[in-house]
């Protein structure tokens, strides 16, 4: 059973979807949280409305459902490079067991869309299609979180603070729980006590993993 939230941008809220049932916002394929976490044992999971639309809007183009190998990965699960959009859910890597000629027009539809911020080049991924959303300015690059801010990245905050044992729950928002740990994280690790999520403070959480 996996609890899968889902950041919605349009009005800033996180919507909660059991594992079960069909995913919103997916008309052209179906797809379960199960699909979105893969071969990642976990009870819960995060992505964005975006991510969904996007991958609704390919399989559109695609003239029906794309195999979705992953999109999420836990932060401690350690299986991508730091800051990967896929500890976000806002990544995907799809097309596992296509040949080559499908794997790259589905390279060419992805950028094409103009819906996702960077699509992998075959030299990188030769064997599946990794397509994201903009993780920060640049890749690997997570957005700076402040308190009152919400989004799929506070989920990631979420994990690495409670993987160290600070007292939160998820809840996609740099609340007042979230807020507490994050400064007593800076404090006990000797980084400036900002109270926001910043380069620093993301460097020295995955260096902690
Ligand atoms: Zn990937």
């Amino acid at each position: 059973m996996i609890t899968l939230f889902v950041y919605n941008q349009a009005d800033s809220r996180v919507e909660i979807h059991p594992s079960d049932g069909e995913l919103p916002y997916v008309n052209n394929s179906r797809l379960t949280a199960q699909q979105l976490t893969g071969k990642e044992l976990t009870a819960v999971a995060w992505t964005d409305k975006r991510l969904l639309e996007a991958y609704d809007a390919l399989c559109g183009l695609w003239g029906g459902p794309i195999r979705v190998n992953h999109a999420f990965c836990r932060f401690r699960s350690g299986m991508h490079k730091a800051q990967s959009a896929h500890y976000a859910g806002l990544a995907m890597d799809l097309g596992r067991g296509m040949n080559i000629s499908d794997l790259n027009r589905l390279r060419v539809l992805a950028v094409k869309s103009g819906d996702w911020s960077y699509v992998e080049p075959a030299h990188i991924a030769p064997t599946w299609v990794h397509v994201e959303l903009q993780p920060g300015k640049k890749r690997y690059s997570y957005p700076s979180l402040s308190a009152g801010d919400s989004s799929a990245y506070c989920f990631v905050l979420q994990d690495a603070l409670k993987a160290m044992g600070y007292d939160l729950a998820f809840t996609g928002s740099i609340d007042a729980a979230t807020l507490r740990a994050l400064k007593k994280f800076q404090h006990e690790f000797n980084i400036p006590v900002s109270g926001r999520a910043d380069r620093i403070t993301w460097r020295a959480l995955f260096q902690t993993r």
